[in-house]
Formats: structure tokens, sequence, C-alpha cells
């Protein structure tokens, strides 16, 4: 679990590679580069304040949302 909603998630705010997975009393953000790296945790916890793999998204564009956790392989 990386925090209550309304945690602000920091850097994975921004970020092309996060997706948001909410639940009915967490919301999470899930790291896409965990899939292929191992340094990036798949929920980190939040606020993530530094990261080596940020990738800012364009401006105009948000964070989508992504499937729920049990739907993670
Ligand atoms: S690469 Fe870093 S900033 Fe981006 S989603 Fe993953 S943990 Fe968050």
């Amino acid at each position: 679990m990386t925090g209550p909603p309304g945690v602000p998630p920091g850097l994975c705010e921004r970020c092309r590679w996060a997706r948001v997975v909410r639940t009915p009393r967490s919301e999470f953000r899930l790291c896409l580069r965990s899939r292929d790296d191992a340094r990036f945790p798949r929920y980190p916890r939040l606020p993530v304040l530094e990261c080596a793999g940020f990738t800012e998204l364009p401006p105009g564009e948000a964070v989508p949302e992504g499937p729920p956790p049990r739907e993670q392989g």
C-alpha cells in the first residue's frame, strides 16, 4: 500500500511511467518501469521526491488510470 487517498504522489504525479490505481480505501501509483527494472517498486511509497526514472509528461497530459492491483501480473 502506498497511502490513503489524498497523499501527494510527488514526481509520480507528472511521470509518463505512472498509472493511477484506485481501490475503495486507497490510491496507488503503479510504476510501469518496475516491469523491466528491479530498481523501481511496482507501487512506490508516496510521495516520490527523487527518482532516476522520472520522465515528465508533456504539458496538458495527465497520468492515466491503470488496472486494479488484482489484475497485475
Ligand atoms: S519512474 Fe519514478 S517517478 Fe516515474 S512512476 Fe516510476 S517511481 Fe514514479
